[in-house]
């Protein structure tokens, strides 16, 4: 069990959804951390799949292409101490993810039926066994719909865009305006996409973390879920974490 976990929490399915750049890697980190439970960052299997896209020159809307792709590639995820190593036919690909052309690639394929319908049962036997957080966009809605505890998780347009150009190389960053339009961007295309669009479950608590530090995000979400636990009530929260 990792440190600073404890025994409290019984076998749950936590998801995470949310827009990019509202903190859900950090706190969902730090949550499964406090839980003892494993993290999957679902987003980390959409780019590995639109990294292997522009590996093969295979185009965002070739669905016939990307169907063959998702058929043969495998995608594994090994979890340690010090976190998960993401494996594309057993290549770590972790650290070669983050690149602005994977993460507009990542956002184009999304969209796709067969890449979203090869990733819906790849992380549906990660979540198999519970004692989990997943972040994503459609955990609560799509591929969890009747996980324990679902969060969504927003913040306000300038801090999203704040906190990301501050996490990026300062050599090689775009300046704050364009970086605003590129979230921008991928906010509108993963709400108005036909396949598993970007929208809270009606069962998720909203936290607003525009003005709130990450250990204040996860303190509200450990509140709720023992609130939660001591009420036998997971799975059909209130809409607010207070
Ligand atoms: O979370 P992250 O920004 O790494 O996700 C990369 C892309 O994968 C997003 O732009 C989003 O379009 C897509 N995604 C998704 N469903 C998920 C997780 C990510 O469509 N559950």
């Amino acid at each position: 069990m990792p440190d600073g976990a404890t025994t409290e929490f019984p076998a749950l399915i936590v998801t995470i959804d949310g827009p990019a750049g509202a903190g859900k890697t950090t706190v969902s980190r730090i949550l499964a951390r406090r839980m003892g439970y494993r993290y999957v960052d679902t987003g980390a299997l959409y780019r590995a799949v639109a990294l292997a896209a522009l590996e093969e020159g295979i185009g965002a809307e070739d669905d016939e292409a990307l169907a063959l792709l998702c058929g043969r590639v495998k995608l594994d995820l090994v979890f340690s101490i010090e976190g998960s190593r993401l494996l594309l036919d057993g290549r770590d690909i972790t650290d070669h993810i983050r690149t602005r052309q994977v993460t507009a690639m990542a956002s184009a394929v999304s969209a796709r039926g067969p890449v979203r319908q090869f990733l819906l049962s790849l992380q549906r036997r990660l979540g198999a066994e519970k004692r989990v957080v997943l972040e994503g966009r459609d955990m609560g809605t799509v591929v969890f719909p009747g996980a324990d505890v679902k969060f969504f998780l927003e913040a306000s347009l300038a801090e999203r865009a704040r906190r990301r150009h501050a996490e990026m190389d300062p050599a090689d960053r775009p300046s704050i305006e364009a970086l605003t339009g590129e979230i921008e961007r991928r906010d509108r295309n993963d709400s108005s996409r036909e396949l598993a669009p970007l929208r809270p479950a009606p069962d998720a608590v909203h936290l607003d973390a525009t003005d709130l530090s990450p250990d204040e995000v996860v303190s509200r979400m450990l509140n709720h879920i023992r609130d939660n636990q001591c009420s036998g009530t997971f799975g059909t929260g209130s809409s607010d974490a207070q």
